[in-house]
This record gives structure tokens, sequence and C-alpha cells, in this order.
């Protein structure tokens, strides 16, 4: 196996603070790490510092009481350079112009390990949905969809789900921009309901995906499947798929985690009848020999540990503890820099969330394929679509594991930021 010791620029950095930082800190310290592992051109690293463009609007909602409140919406896009801008909305009280411009930037990292046409985007509105009434979220949304009309659409800006948001939402606004341009146009979000465009399959890719880097991982270090014992912490959308599927696989699924506790059996869960999240929340904990809490899964020794709930829960308080020989990201930022750091001297291979978790932003790229081409594709095809481009991403970010011996993370950074310079480098500088 290749060597896991990056130690030295990651160290450097660690002294500085173990703080959960921004997305726009972390997004900004992962490019230019990369950018001094490859030696990019520093000019075209100097642009991907920012944003491209930031758009901020205001969006008057008429309440149910018939008050009417003011409500501010962002769309930033970061780099556009390989193709139309892509990425969620969030309906959330901490969205900030910041936290977008961060998460655009990791969405541009993202499509670019994936090889999709696509730049990074993110935005959101800063609302409580759960304040808000069916009506006035519908009313909400399609207000926002009109004061970002000028920057979505199929071929510039393509957005998706997020925290807050889901399929009814993006089939609000594929019917508000739809209305106004009278035509249906489905290709201007992805994350739609089959009915009206969205994709098979789309719900289940981004576990899928940390099946898959999981399954490939243990093939790599030449462990069997039908050995590795797995802790999956979050079993949601994505931590719940992938529990099932390494399940299916043959992996032993000894832990899983909702935000009330896990369930945990030595022996192997039966995961198939274990609810997800949003099946039966809070169900997980009546399954399994023990319970134990979500600190103690982080903790558990098994051979492969995947935190697929929320970001920064192995930080460098708790990462001597964690005793799992692999960590595949399920959810975007799980582990704080200063812990990455740790686990790379310790040697053990962690693949980040920009790869392990892009099965989402990969059906959403088939999504919007079968929406500009007017064609529905079955869930085996896209199926089988995911697993060819897990396999593409995987075996070019292996190679520069191989290559340089730098850590599966450095790796997929190296290959998503040599694509953007490539293609800033090709096309230039205008005027
Ligand atoms: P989800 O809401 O479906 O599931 C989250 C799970 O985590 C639930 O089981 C919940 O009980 C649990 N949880 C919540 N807070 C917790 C806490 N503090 N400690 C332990 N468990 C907790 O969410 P999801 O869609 O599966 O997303 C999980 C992560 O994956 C998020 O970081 C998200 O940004 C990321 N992600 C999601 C997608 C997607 O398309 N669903 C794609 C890429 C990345």
């Amino acid at each position: 196996m290749a060597s896991e010791n990056t130690a030295t620029a990651a160290s450097t950095d660690a002294e500085v603070a173990d703080e959960p930082e921004s997305a726009l800190e972390t997004a900004r310290r992962q490019l230019n790490k990369a950018a001094s592992l490859i030696d990019a051109d520093p000019n075209v690293v100097g642009r991907l510092n920012y944003p491209a463009s930031v758009h901020e609007v205001t969006i008057p909602l008429e309440r149910d009481d018939g008050t009417v409140e003011m409500y501010r919406g962002y769309r930033a896009h970061h780099d556009g350079v390989r193709g139309p801008y892509k990425g969620g909305l969030r309906y959330h009280p901490d969205v900030t112009r910041e936290e977008s411009i961060g998460l655009a930037m990791w969405m541009t990292w993202k499509c670019a390990v994936m090889d999709l046409p696509f730049g990074g985007a993110k935005g959101g509105v800063v609302v409580d949905p759960k304040e808000l009434s069916d009506a006035e979220m519908e009313r909400l949304t399609r207000r926002f969809a009109n004061e970002i009309r000028n920057l979505i659409g199929p071929m510039t800006d393509i957005p998706a789900p997020d925290m807050g948001t889901d399929a009814q939402t993006m089939a609000w606004i594929m019917d508000a921009y739809s209305v106004q341009e009278a035509e249906t146009i489905p290709g201007v979000v992805t994350g739609k309901p089959p009915v009206i465009g969205g994709s098979e399959g789309r719900e289940e890719a981004p576990g899928r995906s940390v099946a898959i880097v999981s399954r490939e991982l243990c093939e790599y270090l030449d462990r069997s499947l039908a050995d590795t014992t797995v802790a999956v912490q979050g079993y949601g959308s994505v931590g719940g798929n992938a529990a099932r599927l390494l399940d299916e696989w043959g992996a032993d699924v000894v832990a899983v985690s909702d935000v009330n506790g896990a369930a945990y059996d030595p022996d192997g869960l039966e995961t198939a009848s274990i609810p997800l999240h949003d099946e039966v929340p809070g169900a997980v904990t009546d399954y399994g020999e023990q319970t134990l809490t979500n600190a103690d899964i982080l903790e558990l020794d098994v051979d492969l540990l995947v935190p697929a709930a929320v970001g920064n829960v192995i930080t460098e308080a708790n990462v001597d503890d964690v005793r799992a020989d692999m960590v595949v990201e399920g959810a975007n930022g799980p582990i704080t820099f200063g812990a990455d750091a740790v686990l790379a001297e310790r040697g053990i291979p962690v693949v980040p969330d920009i790869l392990a978790n892009a099965g989402g932003v990969t059906v959403s790229y088939f999504e919007w394929l079968q929406d500009i081409n007017r064609r529905s594709w079955s869930r085996q095809r896209v199926n089988e679509e995911l697993e060819a481009e897990m396999l593409d991403a995987w075996n070019d970010v292996r190679r520069e594991v191989d290559d340089r011996g730098v850590t599966w993370r450095d790796a997929t950074y190296i290959v998503a930021l040599s694509r953007i310079v490539d293609a800033h480098e090709k096309r230039g500088l205008w005027p």
C-alpha cells in the first residue's frame, strides 16, 4: 500500500487550531494545499480562491395571516470553466453569503473529481422551513425562483435539493421557471420527482457511491469485504443506503446510529429490517443486541467507519479514540483538519466526502442528461452508469495515491484541481 504520510503540510496547519472551520476556510485551505502539491499556476489558483459571482436577493413572502416578511436569498457561482454551475439550494437559518461561497467551491472540486461537465454553485434562503406552512413554502420558493431566474437555466446553473429543500421544492422551481419561459424545462433543476423528469436511483445514489468506494478501498488493501466489520454513524439517506448495500455485498455491518443513539450487534445487524431515518425516525435504537451513544460508535473497534450524519464529528478531542482501520466520509466534512492530520500520521486511509458521496451529483448529472434528451433511464441503467463513473474516478484518484504517495484526500483534490487548472489554461483569460 502507498504511504499515507502527508503530515508535513497538514501538521503545520493543524497547529493553528482545531476549531471547526467555515466551509469557505476549509475549501480555500484544501485548494491551496492541493495547488502546492501539483505546482499549479498561481494565477489560476489565485482566481479559484474567489467566487465568479455571488447574487443576493430579497424575497417578500406573504404569510398565511396576510403580513409580508422579507427573506434573504443567495446564489454563489464559484467556477464555471468546465460547464454550467451545479449545486444545491438550502433553506436554513444559518445560510450566509460566505457559507454559500465555500460550499460552491466544494461543488467545483466534487464535479471535477467526477469529471462531470459542471462548475460549482450553492445558495439558499435564510429561513427556518419548520416555521412555514406548506403554502408559505411554495410561495417563498416560487418567488425565490423568479428572483434568480436570470441566473439559472439548464445550460447556465442547475440547482438541486440540499438541507431543508426536497423534490417538491425543485418541482416548484421547475414550474415557476417553465411558466416564465413558456415551455416545460425539466433540466433547470435536478432532484425532482420522477414523474416530472427526476431520475430513478437519485435518492440512493450518495449512499451507493459510499458503498462502492468502501468496497474498492477494501479490495485495494487486499481485505475481503466478507471479513470487514462496519460502523455507520447516521442512518439516513446517505448512511442507511450505504449500510444496506455493504450488508448486501457481504460486509458485517455491526453498528448504525441516528441522532438518538446506535444499535450494535457484534455478530452483524440485519440492516434490511431496520427502517431508515425518514421511514421511521428514531427506530434505530429499537434494534441490535445493545445500544451505544453516537460518540461510542465513532470509537468502535471496527475495520471500516463511515461517518454519514453531520460535519465535524471527528475532532482532535476524539481522534485518538478512533480505532477503525479505514474511514470513508459519507457526510460532508465529518473530520476536522486537525483530526485528519492525526489520522494521516497514523496511516489510516480516509476517503474524502467529495469522492465518496459524489454519487448524488453524478446521478443529478444523469437526470440532467435524461431531461435535455427527453429520455428516461431505468434504475438498472442509472446504477450501472453510476458504478462506471465511480470506478473511473476511483481509479484516477488511486493512481495519484500510488504515484505520489499522498493521502486519499490529497489525491482526490489533486485530480480535481488538475482538471480545473488545465481547463483554465486551455481556455485562457479573456480579454
Ligand atoms: P438524513 O437527514 O437523511 O440523515 C441524517 C442521519 O443522521 C439521521 O439518521 C439522523 O438521525 C442522524 N443525525 C443527525 N444529527 C446527528 C448527530 N448530531 N449525531 C449523530 N447522528 C445524527 O441526511 P442525509 O441526506 O443522509 O445527509 C447526511 C450527510 O450527508 C450530510 O452531511 C449531507 O450534507 C451529506 N450529503 C447528503 C447528500 C444527499 O443527497 N442526501 C449528498 C451528499 C452529501
